[in-house]
């Protein structure tokens, strides 16, 4: 049985009180919604993860992400965060490989491998998000594109280390964009990754492996798509900034 899990990607946005804020509201409204098998994974910028940590120590089912890790383990790497320091605060997951990390920062799938490696070495698990943009959709074999970005940065790992991955799908052109993709489009998608895990490491570790949606998730889609039999849940980022809205999202899992 995978797990089930919504997680709330802040990105750049909140100052301090507003993050202390909105994670007390969430843990109010949300620590009695879930149940043993889903979680709640919430990805605050970086500078705040000590604090939100200790708002969340009585929700078992809330944990914590960085949106980012270097690929390097230590060193002179000015302003970058390590795998072995998310560690050795408690944060048990990383997002890899978000699209506008890929993007704006110039990500490749090589350079994400390493980061997955990274991660995984300091037993932080990652996130890792793929996704293809509009042009990719309309003109090329769009899911190949996608497959292509796991087989990249994830298929040199051994099973028992696929096993520590979630996966995101997350379509670059409903990012932010208020265009979510269908049910149908993104069980398509999902199902094909599924299949495409399940080429390399066999059904069964296949079947462990949560594949969470994202890409302008809201209450109002959320139930839909959390249906689908391949969606494990969602990577939600704007409707992850209000309490009220994010509940209603995780209370759709
Ligand atoms: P939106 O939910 O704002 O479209 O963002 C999705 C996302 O990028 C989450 O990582």
């Amino acid at each position: 049985m995978r797990k089930k899990i919504v997680a709330g990607n802040w990105k750049m946005n909140k100052v301090l009180d507003e993050a202390v804020a909105l994670t007390s509201e969430l843990v109010n409204m949300a620590k009695d919604e879930v149940r043993n098998d889903a979680k709640i994974i919430l990805c605050p910028p970086a500078i705040y993860l000590t604090t939100i940590q200790k708002y969340i120590e009585d929700a078992p089912n809330f944990a914590l992400a960085a949106q980012n890790c270097s690929d390097k383990v230590s060193g002179a790497f000015t302003g970058e965060i390590s795998a072995q320091m998310l560690q050795s605060i408690g944060v048990q997951y990383v997002l890899i490989g978000h699209s506008e990390r890929r993007q704006y920062f110039n990500e490749t799938n090589a350079l994400l491998a390493e980061k997955v490696n990274t991660a995984l070495s300091f037993g932080v698990s990652p996130i890792f998000c793929c996704g293809e943009s509009l042009e990719q959709r309309q003109n090329e074999d769009y899911i190949g594109f996608v497959k292509n970005q796991i087989t990249e940065s994830l298929f040199h790992l051994s099973e028992e280390q696929l096993k520590s991955v979630v996966i995101a799908y997350e379509p670059i052109w409903a990012i932010g964009t208020g265009l979510t993709a269908s049910a149908e489009q993104a069980q398509e998608m999902h199902a094909a990754l599924r299949a495409h895990l399940a080429s390399k490491y066999g059904a069964e570790v296949a079947d462990e492996i949560s594949i969470l949606y994202g890409g302008s998730v809201t209450a109002a889609s959320a139930p839909e798509l959390f249906a689908a039999p391949d969606i494990d849940g969602g990577l939600v980022g704007g409707a992850s900034l209000k309490s009220r809205e994010f509940t209603n999202i995780i209370k759709a899992r």
